[in-house]
């Protein structure tokens, strides 16, 4: 009976959407009017609201062997070859042959390795989920069975695992795919960790018409079944920056005859902990470090220079601009109280800058009313800020976006390390409950802006 309702009313929309304008104009405004108010009647029935009773089963479907199972076998596959940013040509590969192989199209390449699908009526309204697809330059130290089998790279911040679940959540949508009134775009996404891969897909361009963007990252902190995120900022954003100070070398021993860079340098890293702990609000949580000092290989050379280098983190586009002008400033202005020349550079090339995310509060309520129908009041928490970056804060610079994290922590069992270990281990216990709030993230708000259609549709375009 729903069925039917959701039918009947989906057709009826699906004219309006790729008749128009055209119908619009053919039609009288009598007929327009008669057709909204049906319209209307049926989006007022319950079938449209978030309890829908087709994504309540989504978990239980991912807990299925023939979706779980598979979802372990795809992430271990990938655990044994880890590649690093833009170089994940056979990561790229499998996600393509498992796309084909489910029946979903697809764009390659997209931002070099980049996998972007396509699920639904190929038209408007979209909604995206996204998984990032590389590792990390770290040996892994875990004995286990599917060992990174690539010495020095591992995935060490659960990527594996988050290509497996949006892949879980792509065969679950596909075989509902008659029911979803719209497109989910499917964002297999590189070089999240340092290379900008989220700002690639969007420079080019194909999620231009996208209405909104989710996604997840696994958290070994909070019990299995739980997620947690909040409105507005979530991770900090992350900058990094290099400075060469230069004087003029000499004897140790007459640095009269010499501009000593060390000096200044030193001056220079005292002077930049003052803009966190003099400039800054401390309700306004910030981070420099100088991780990065080097010069002089002598006891009794002056050098010509010293490279200092360091990042800087902040919750706010704001602060992290402030931060990056003051750190230029400061640098150069001390390098010169000791007569030394410094010059700054902010990396862009090379270690591209990441925003701080900030979570779009609309998406927020949203994604608060899907995960509590999933996984229960208990299971849905409030985070507190988190000083990482995420690189999915460039969709949020282009798109309303949310992104959340997934607990998969086992209470009854060993700590589990934290992502960028060496010893990270990922409870692949957790990978239904990410694939079910993918899939019920997309679906129910493809759902929600088919109920707002009559009065948003005009907004979206057909193509994406
Ligand atoms: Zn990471
Ligand atoms: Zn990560």
């Amino acid at each position: 009976m729903k069925a039917l309702i959701f039918g009947a009313s989906y057709a009826l929309t699906r004219i309006s959407l790729t008749l128009t304008p055209n119908l619009k104009i053919a039609m009288g405004f009598v007929k327009w009017v008669n057709l909204l108010t049906i319209f209307h009647f049926f989006a007022a029935t319950p079938i449209f609201s978030y309890s829908s009773s087709f994504t309540s089963k989504f978990l239980d479907l991912a807990k299925e062997p023939e979706v779980f199972d598979w979802m372990v076998d795809i992430r271990r596959k990938i655990h044994e070859n880890p590649e690093l940013g833009y170089e994940e040509f056979e990561t790229s590969k499998l996600i393509r042959s498992e796309l084909t192989k489910l029946g979903i199209p697809y764009k390659y390449p997209v931002a070099v390795t980049g996998v972007i699908g396509f699920i639904g009526t190929g038209s408007s309204p979209f909604v995206a989920l996204r998984a990032d697809i590389d590792a990390l330059p770290i040996q892994e130290l875990v004995e286990w069975e599917h060992r990174s089998k690539v010495p020095g790279k591992m995935h060490a911040c659960g990527h594996d695992a988050h290509v497996a679940m949006l892949l879980g959540a792509a065969k679950i949508l596909k075989a509902h795919e008659k029911d979803i009134p719209g497109t989910v775009v499917l964002v297999f996404q590189p070089a999240e960790e340092g290379g900008g891969g989220a700002k690639k897909i969007i420079d080019d361009g194909v999620l231009q018409n996208v209405s909104a963007i989710f996604g997840l990252h696994v958290d070994p902190t909070r019990p299995i079944g739980e997620v947690a995120s909040r409105s507005g900022p979530l991770f900090s954003g992350c900058g990094v920056f290099e400075a060469i100070i230069s004087g003029k070398g000499g004897h140790a021993a007459i640095p009269q005859y010499s501009i000593d860079p060390i000096v200044a340098a030193s001056n220079v890293i005292i002077a930049l902990q003052h803009l966190i702990s003099r400039e800054t609000d401390p309700l306004d949580s910030q981070v420099l470090t100088v991780g990065k000092f080097r010069g002089g290989d002598a006891f009794n050379v002056i050098p010509d220079s010293v490279t200092i280098g360091g990042t800087f983190r902040a919750f706010s586009r704001e602060s992290m601009m402030h931060l990056k002008q003051r750190i230029e400033q400061v640098i150069i202005g001390q390098a010169s109280v000791h007569r030394c020349n410094a010059t700054v550079n902010f990396l862009d090339e090379e270690i591209p800058y990441v925003p701080p995310t900030s979570n779009n509060d609309d998406l927020h309520q949203f994604f608060q009313s899907v995960a509590v129908n999933l996984f229960g009041v208990n299971n849905v928490k409030s985070s507190s800020l988190i000083m990482v970056s995420e690189d999915f804060a460039s969709y949020q610079e282009a798109m309303p976006g949310y992104i959340f994290l997934l607990g998969m922590k086992n209470i009854s069992a060993e700590r589990l390390a934290v992502p960028h270990n060496p010893h990270f281990k990922l409870n692949e216990d957790t990978l239904p409950y990410g694939t079910a709030i993918h899939a019920s993230l997309a679906s129910n708000y493809l759902l929600k802006l088919h109920q707002d259609l009559p009065l948003l549709h005009e907004k979206y375009n057909d193509e994406l």
